[in-house]
């Protein structure tokens, strides 16, 4: 039987790398029929590394059957999964997020406070004594590297630190060179439209009862990027209407200087002033020092709900 490996829906680079390296784990274990797949397009950043390493993207899946076997990387909440999750088998879970999965049966599930789920799955490899070769170091660098915004993102951890550094001898490249290249890819917004960019990396997330969509789209250039504030309030309005949700939250984020600028529309717009005790004005508000949504939104948001 067929088993599907796949990271969340608006795949990011963990996301992507995660799925191809857990697959391979796979059969290194000896499963034979186990296929990396993706819930959606790859981006920029993601393109480079897989083009770098000259290695096909992961099958594009928007259905499975019920009943199928599935490994989730990189996520276990099931509003950002396969629509049946469900109905699916559940075998293994490999994961940094916090938990929102139930299920009736036993599985695997293995999460840590890490940096990236490739940090994870390096850890994985180690202990099952599985061959890390070039490609999959590169992989596991390309992960942590978007993860953590290149070691800078608070989500950062020693062991990320220590193990990026191994896996750059594995792979024989200078992860900071390969990294900012690679994000410096991810900034790159041509060619996409409005829409695109409002769901680049949008993630549906609850804070208690308050229904929100919280995206971040990398840059080095905040100012470029609000020129298109407008339109960006045009389909964030559409976007709220369409998912029914009670806030969207936009983070323009320079990777470079580790600020956000943040624009914010919904009717409970007021609990983004709560937690972060700003009042916004054109619905937009900078953050300084904003990077990471997992560490700094989610708890704080959820806290003030
Ligand atoms: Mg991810
Ligand atoms: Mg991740
Ligand atoms: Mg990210």
């Amino acid at each position: 039987m067929t088993v599907y490996v796949f990271g969340h829906a608006n795949p990011d680079t963990d996301t992507i790398t995660s799925a191809i390296v857990m697959s391979n784990f796979e059969r290194e274990l000896g499963s034979t029929d186990t296929i990396a797949c993706r819930l959606g397009n790859i981006n920029k950043e993601t393109k480079y590394v897989l083009d770098y390493l000259k290695i096909d993207e992961p099958i594009l899946i928007e259905d499975i059957a019920d009943g199928s076997e599935v490994i989730l990387v990189d996520h276990n909440n099931p509003a950002e999964s396969i629509k049946n999750l469900n109905k699916c088998n559940i075998l293994k879970v490999v994961d940094h997020h916090r938990v929102m999965l139930n299920t009736s049966y036993p599985l695997f599930y293995r999460a840590e406070i890490l940096g990236s789920t490739q940090t994870v799955l390096y850890k994985l490899y180690k202990e099952y004594g599985i061959k890390i070769n070039k490609t999959i170091a590169t992989l596991m660098i390309a992960g942590i590297v978007s993860d953590t915004l290149l070691l800078k993102s608070p989500t950062t951890t020693e062991e990320d630190i220590k193990i990026i550094e191994e896996l750059s001898e594995i792979a024989q490249i200078d992860y900071r060179e390969f990294g900012l290249e690679m994000l410096n890819k991810g900034t790159d917004l041509s060619g996409l439209s409005v829409e695109e960019l409002l769901y680049v990396d949008a993630k549906k997330i609850n804070f208690r009862d308050v229904k929100a969509i919280t995206n971040q789209i990398n840059t080095t250039q905040i100012n470029k990027v609000m020129k298109m504030k407008n339109d960006f309030e045009e389909g964030i309005d559409i976007i709220i209407e369409d998912e029914k949700i009670d806030l969207y939250l936009l983070l323009i984020t320079d990777i470079i200087k580790g600020n956000s600028q943040v624009i914010v529309k919904g009717k409970r717009s007021d609990l983004f002033e709560k937690s972060f005790n700003v009042k916004l004005k054109d619905n937009t508000a900078f953050i300084e020092g904003l990077l990471s949504r997992k560490k700094q939104v989610t708890p704080i948001m959820t806290q003030n709900a």
